[in-house]
C-alpha cells in the first residue's frame, strides 16, 4: 500500500515536471502559493548569507503578500537591503528599473507573472534574461498564471517559480515551488529531509495527487 501512494506521488511529480518542462528533482512540493513564496526568498537569502555573499533583494510594489512582507521581514528583522520596484499606471514593471536596481551585491529579483488583483502580466521572459545575465537568481510568482499561460521554464529562464493548485484547479493546501537545479536554497523547514531537503516533513499525498 505504501508503495502505491509513492509511486502516485512520483507521477504527479512527473505531471508537474511535464507542465512546467522540468526534472522531478526540481519539483518541490509544499502547502500552497505563499509557501512556495516563502521557501524562494528566504531560502535563496539564507543561503546567499551563509555562504557569504550578497544581501540584497528585488520585487515589485503589485507582489501577493506571500512575497512582499517575506521581503520585508527579510530587510527588517535580518538586515537585507530590498528595493521594491514601482510599477507603471497599467501596473507594469520596467525593465529599465529592473536593470538599475541590480547591484553587485543582488541575490534574487522576484516578479510576478500574472497579478491577482488586476491580472497585468509582467514581461517575465525579457526580465529573467536581463536578470540572470547578471548571475543574479529570477523568481516568479505563477500562482495566478498557471491556468492560463505559458509554465515553461526554459521559455521563461526562471530559476524559481510557484505554483499554487487551488488556483489552477486543484486542492487548496498544496503547491509546488519549480527550483532550477544548481540553485542553492537554505530550508524554511527543516527535519527529515524530504523535497531534495528543502521541505521537510511527511507528504500529503492526497493532496500531492490532487
Ligand atoms: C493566491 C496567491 C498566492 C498564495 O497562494 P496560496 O496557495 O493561497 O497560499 C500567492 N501569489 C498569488 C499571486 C496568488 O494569487
Amino acid at each position: 500500500w505504501g508503495q502505491r501512494a509513492e509511486y502516485a506521488v512520483a507521477s504527479a511529480r512527473q505531471q508537474i515536471g511535464d507542465i512546467v518542462g522540468c526534472q522531478s528533482s526540481e519539483v518541490v512540493f509544499t502547502s500552497g502559493g505563499s509557501e512556495s513564496d516563502n521557501l524562494a526568498l528566504r531560502g535563496a537569502a539564507m543561503a546567499a548569507r551563509s555562504a557569504g555573499r550578497g544581501n540584497h533583494l528585488v520585487v515589485t510594489a503589485i507582489e501577493h503578500y506571500a512575497v512582499l512582507n517575506t521581503a520585508r521581514q527579510l530587510r527588517e528583522l535580518y538586515d537585507f537591503d530590498l528595493t521594491v520596484l514601482p510599477v507603471d499606471s497599467f501596473g507594469l514593471v520596467s525593465i529599465d528599473h529592473v536593470a538599475a536596481a541590480i547591484r553587485p551585491d543582488t541575490i534574487l529579483v522576484s516578479v510576478m507573472y500574472a497579478n491577482n488583483e488586476i491580472g497585468v502580466l509582467q514581461p517575465v521572459a525579457e526580465i529573467a534574461k536581463l536578470v540572470r545575465q547578471h548571475g543574479v537568481l529570477m523568481h516568479t510568482d505563477a500562482v495566478q498564471a498557471a491556468s492560463q499561460m505559458e509554465l515553461n521554464v526554459d521559455a521563461l529562464g526562471v530559476d524559481m517559480m510557484s505554483l499554487g493548485a487551488h488556483k489552477f484547479y486543484g486542492p487548496k493546501g498544496v503547491g509546488v515551488l519549480y527550483v532550477r537545479n544548481g540553485v542553492s536554497l537554505e530550508p524554511v523547514m527543516t527535519g527529515g529531509g524530504q523535497e531534495q531537503g528543502l521541505r521537510s516533513g511527511t507528504h500529503n499525498v492526497a493532496q500531492i495527487i490532487g
